[in-house]
């Protein structure tokens, strides 16, 4: 795989008759200038299904493609850096063939080269879960997402576009008509809440008679929290959501650009906590440590937000890692951070007690008094301290027991790639568990009223209008 100067691997490498590039990731989206000088032929640096189809047709017939909008190419040290087609109207969208998934591709085995994908070879991968997404784009540009870039190559990206329900739905029938065994589906939307609630209750119907497996929401922003869209989507079969909270202080939030303030996230917590554990396997929560610029103050404000939250949850703790040519690696520098390279993953999260107490914290809400002497021997991120590997190993292998028997109690086997679930599906378990043993949400009040509808403006906040009545029929 490729590497650029700066030690990036280029996303989605590909070759055809010796001719190589990068089809996308957030590399050569959100720093071209560092992509393209990785071992690459070309790098598409836009949205690549209606760009690959005009390069495959000019490449294909031997003619001039070095034209070719959302694409950068090298030729002889110049570089063509071309402009940008515009966004995938929801028209264009509908008319897109599904993600292949099951339909004879091939996977790259390490001394092997290229072979055809078997059975084996997704239940490793995927397990008994299929992800997908039905929405891109998001009203937020949170200074650390990769978003920020795309906004700023095309400020359309902020409205969230998406194809049909019945094309999302669609899709995902003629998965399980390959692969029956998928049995809980996982959308990985930016911002899916923020779909308008018509068209989550067209999604949602859909779903409830013709798939009617569980599926998971990632991408939840906390202003898009709505009770009326947790009832229709968990009576729909949603079973487990993500949410981005990433800190409990303001002025980090603020430093994030994120209109998130922590009373709005204790609201949202409230919403879904209310589903949990009845309905939903626990909330997931994002959460980022290790921001330089963080005051010790800051990282308490974040440990006191969650011992408020309602329960249960877990998190997902991620390092902050600062990527080249975004806003927050200016925002860094200005306030004269010194950044070193990034040369460990984002999973890698040092055994501080601040780390540690988020860890305490998926598993108990410990005693105010005990919290309360705890709190003292928090430090900033920055602040040279003791370190806890062991009692760090403990605690996160408890955080993931927890985790994992949460799913299982549930047949979710949607993290736990690998053939325990497909051997669970093949002996009738999941399905039964599903079908007979997990309680079933009522329908809620609100389906098929059309009289008021929520407008939501970017900000995320809500107005209450009327609409004309709409044929549900
Ligand atoms: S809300 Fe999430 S997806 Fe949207 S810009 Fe912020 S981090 Fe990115």
């Amino acid at each position: 795989m490729p590497t650029s100067p700066s030690g990036w691997l280029t996303g989605c490498e590909s070759s055809i008759r010796g001719y190589s590039w990068s089809g996308g990731g957030i590399h050569p989206i959100i720093h071209p200038e560092d992509a393209i000088l990785s071992d690459v032929d070309a790098i598409c640096t836009g949205e690549g299904e209606f760009a690959f189809e005009q390069f495959f047709d000019l490449f294909g017939h031997e003619k001039d493609y070095t034209g070719v909008p959302n694409f950068w190419f090298k030729n002889d040290e110049a570089v063509v850096r071309n402009g940008f087609l515009p966004l995938m109207t929801e028209q264009q969208m509908e008319g897109l063939p599904f993600p292949q998934f099951g339909e004879g591709e091939q996977i790259y085995r390490p001394g092997k080269g290229f072979g055809p994908m078997g059975l084996g070879d997704y239940i490793d991968n995927d397990g008994v879960g299929y992800t997908t997404l039905w929405s891109i784009g998001c009203p937020f540009h949170c200074s650390y997402c990769g978003n920020t870039k795309f906004i700023a190559n095309d400020p359309k990206y902020k409205k969230i576009r998406h194809p049909s329900a019945r094309y999302i739905i669609d899709e995902v029938k003629s998965v399980r008509k390959r692969f029956p065994h998928i049995s809980v589906v996982s959308f990985h939307d930016d911002s899916f809440m923020a779909i308008p609630y018509r068209q989550l209750e067209e999604f949602a119907e859909l779903w409830k008679s013709e798939v009617g497996i569980p599926f998971a929401v990632y991408g939840v922003i906390p202003n898009y929290v709505k009770q009326d869209k947790f009832d229709l989507l968990t009576w729909a079969g949603m079973n487990r959501v993500r949410m981005g909270i990433q800190s409990g202080s303001q002025q980090i939030l603020d430093f994030y650009k994120r209109p998130t303030p922590p009373a709005r996230i204790l609201e949202a917590g409230e919403v879904i906590a209310s589903f949990a554990p009845k309905f939903h396997v626990p909330p997931a929560y994002d959460i980022i440590v290790d921001n330089p610029i963080e005051t010790r103050q800051d990282v308490i404000d974040t440990l006191e937000l969650l011992y408020r939250m309602d329960r249960p949850y877990t998190l997902f703790i991620y390092s902050l890692k600062v990527i080249p040519n975004t806003d927050l690696e200016r925002s860094m520098r200005e306030r004269g951070v010194d950044l070193e390279a990034i040369d460990s993953s984002y999973f890698v999260i040092p055994p501080r007690v601040g780390n540690l107490l988020l860890y305490v914290l998926t598993l108990c809400r410990p005693p105010r008094r005990l919290f309360d002497r705890l709190l003292p021997h928090v430090e900033a991120s920055s602040t040279p301290q003791r370190l806890y590997p062991r009692l760090g190993v403990v605690l996160r292998t408890l955080y993931l027991t927890k985790r994992a028997l949460s799913h299982v109690s549930r047949m979710d086997y949607s993290i736990l790639p690998g053939w325990t679930g497909y051997v669970m599906w093949r002996l009738g378990v999941v399905t039964f568990w599903q079908r007979h043993v997990l309680r079933q949400p009522p329908r809620p009040a609100r389906l098929n009223k059309p009289e008021r509808v929520d407008a939501e403006p970017s900000d995320g906040s809500t107005q209450i209008r009327l609409s004309p009545r709409r044929n549900t029929a």
